[in-house]
């Protein structure tokens, strides 16, 4: 016979709060209320294994209302944002944002696991701005001799193939359109500073 486990109520209040919350700080709608915990998410994940948990892993989490180990978790941050688990989904959920959604969270209360994503995040953010678009060998070289300087050697031989091919350049390329660009940037903070 199978029993169907039912949450006390307190925690079914935790994670209810917490979803709200996160749904909250969610660009558009997470639909994380769907979740059916199929783990089709943390299978089509390339960085799972560096996570210590799994997308699925960490909606459990906040459905139960582990606010703390959710926003304290590596997982948001080791997000590629590649959108594979997105495509795969099939409840549609919002992952990726939602994985922003937590960053947000963490960043505002200081509880990342270290500040190598939080610095990553801030570089890329301050050359769209100047840009218009990341510039790879300005943002690697700088992330790479902060936090990573005995890996760099080994990055050089990739740098080298990818400047050969033309799929990076030495000087950062400036878009078109920067001004509209740095307008909806700004517009975006000030919708971020009003949630
Ligand atoms: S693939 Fe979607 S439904 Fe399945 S565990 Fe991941 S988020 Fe939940
Ligand atoms: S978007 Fe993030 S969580 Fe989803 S598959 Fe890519 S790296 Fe994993």
């Amino acid at each position: 016979m199978v029993v169907a486990q039912v949450s006390p109520p307190e925690v079914a209040d935790a994670g209810a709060r917490f979803l709200a919350e996160v749904n909250s700080k969610t660009a558009g709608v997470s639909h994380l209320d769907m979740c059916i915990q199929c783990g089709s998410c943390g299978g089509s994940c390339p960085s799972a294994s560096a996570m210590d948990h799994t997308p699925r892993g960490l909606f459990a989490l906040i459905r139960a209302g582990k606010r703390d180990e959710v926003i304290r978790s590596n997982t948001p941050w080791m997000c590629l944002s590649c959108y594979h688990c997105v495509v795969r989904c099939p409840q549609e959920i919002a992952i990726t944002d939602v994985m922003y959604a937590i960053k947000v969270i963490a960043e505002k209360e200081h509880t990342y696991p270290n500040n190598v994503g939080p610095d990553f995040a801030g570089v890329f953010i301050g050359q769209a701005r100047r840009f218009g678009r990341s510039w790879e060998i300005g943002l690697t070289a700088r992330h790479y001799l902060h936090h990573f300087i005995l890996r760099l050697p080994g990055m050089t031989p990739m740098a080298f193939g990818l400047f050969r091919h033309g799929r990076i350049g030495i000087l950062p390329h400036r878009i078109q359109g920067r001004k509209q660009l740095q307008a909806i940037l700004r517009r975006a903070d000030e919708l971020e500073r009003a949630r």
